[in-house]
């Protein structure tokens, strides 16, 4: 099914195909059409499904037609990160239309966002700190508010910003749609929804088990000793074609030029490269001219290689979900393939529910000189998200000699196989 059973306007439709998207994701699947008919929604999903376009994609349908200048829609999200990251979606997807947008956060100058706010946007991705600052000042009119998203509503309760959420919704219309996004459900969300939504629909994006016949590996290693690790398991492992994950597009890049430098036929594939480029690297990929790929996760997204042997991620991806849908590149068929991940301080938090998760499946290995104890990171990154990750607990050693680790369901959305803060030791 395509973007055109939606019957978005053509200048939307033009953002889409700008962005590459081929085909709609099961969150957009199913919330597009609950949206578009104005009911309130509930979406149990994760950043990673596309959940953002599911909600920017009608909020641009419904304001098509309407005059500009108010503010009709507000999204309110836990972070800068994530409130620009909305940001650039609404501009991206909607850069056709005339639909103007503003994220608004705090740490930067509020008098350049005051003149941005007068008369000249018409949705607003905002933090919910900044947002009540402007509405005490009187520099935001949000009473023509039509359609309210909050999104990752579970981690706004984790950074206690639910009583400033529901301050803020003092301020908007009654009449409104309002839609809810969280990958958990903690009772405090529950009751929020309850208190927000009218008669909403819900919708749960299912989390798929990771493919069994894969071996998974993981190896705690220094950030800065990961491309040696790398270099030493190409050189020593046999392999037919791996795939290597990256966090970033200019990490993909800059890798695969040192693995080439070093000797390997490797080709990168990342979101910068045009489509026929992409292609190029696809093709060669498969027919065996290059052993390697290194990819970031939105590139990798729908890759079919059926003789991929071994996905190697060199950076932890983002979630348990990225996790299944990485390592699904490898062990298609029925083929049995190997995942081998690196283990940061960064990543403690998800290692140790992947472990959780698939249990003996996973083992932990070293490699004399490259592999060592790893420490809980010190980042000095003080951004709200970046201080969830810090207080993360120092590693828990590899699960070899303790209790069998009680194995897990993907299916399973309960709070702490995904919360940002440490989970019980295994
Ligand atoms: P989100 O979950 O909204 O953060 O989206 C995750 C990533 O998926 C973003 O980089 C989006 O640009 C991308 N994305 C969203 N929808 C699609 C789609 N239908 N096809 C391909 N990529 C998508």
């Amino acid at each position: 099914m395509s973007f055109q059973k939606f019957e978005l306007h053509e200048k939307i439709l033009a953002g889409v195909q700008m962005l590459g998207y081929q085909k709609p994701t099961p969150i957009q699947l199913q919330a597009i059409p609950l949206v578009t008919e104005g009911r309130d929604l509930m979406g149990l999903a994760q950043t990673g499904t596309g959940k953002t376009a599911a909600f920017v994609l009608p909020i641009l349908q419904r304001f098509m037609e309407k005059p500009l200048g108010r503010i009709r829609a507000l999204i309110i999200a836990p972070t800068r990160e994530l409130s620009e990251q909305t940001h650039e979606a609404i501009k991206q997807l909607g850069h056709k239309t005339k639909l103007r947008s503003a994220a608004v956060y705090g740490g930067v100058s509020i008098h350049n966002q005051i003149n941005r706010l007068r008369g000249n946007v018409e949705i607003i991705s905002a933090c919910p700190g900044r947002l009540l600052d402007h509405i005490e000042r009187g520099t935001i009119d949000l009473s023509h508010v039509e359609v309210l998203v909050l999104d990752e509503a579970d981690h706004m309760f984790d950074m206690g910003f639910l009583p400033d959420v529901r301050k803020i919704v003092k301020h908007l219309p009654k009449k409104r749609q309002t839609l809810l996004f969280s990958a958990t459900m903690p009772d405090d969300v529950k009751s929020l929804a309850m208190d927000l939504l009218q008669n909403p629909v819900t919708i749960q994006i299912g989390h798929t088990a990771p493919v069994m016949t894969v071996a998974h590996r993981f190896y705690p290693v220094q950030m800065g000793i990961k491309t040696a690790l790398l270099k030493d398991i190409l050189e020593k492992t046999e392999m037919e074609s791996v795939l290597v994950f990256t966090r970033t597009k200019s990490r993909a890049k800059s890798l695969a030029m040192q693995l080439d430098k070093s000797g390997h036929k490797v080709i990168s594939l990342h979101g910068n490269l045009t489509q026929q480029k992409r292609k190029q690297a696809l093709d060669g990929f498969r027919d065996g001219r290059y052993e390697i790929m290194v990819a970031t996760d939105i590139a990798a997204r729908g890759i079919d290689v059926t003789r991929i042997s071994h996905v190697i991620n060199y950076d932890m991806p983002s979630t348990a979900d990225a996790y299944t849908h990485r390592i699904g590149r490898t062990g298609r068929a029925s083929k049995t393939g190997d995942a081998f991940t690196f283990v940061t301080g960064d990543d403690l938090a998800l290692a140790h529910s992947l472990k959780r998760i698939l249990g003996e499946k996973l083992q932990y290995h070293n490699v004399a000189g490259l592999t060592s104890e790893i420490q809980k990171s010190s980042s000095k990154n003080n951004s709200p998200d970046m201080k969830s990750r810090n207080q993360r607990r120092p590693f828990a050693r590899p699960a070899q000699t303790r209790r069998k680790p009680k194995q897990r369901s993907f299916g399973n959305t309960n709070r702490s196989s995904w919360s940002h803060r440490a989970p019980s030791a295994a």
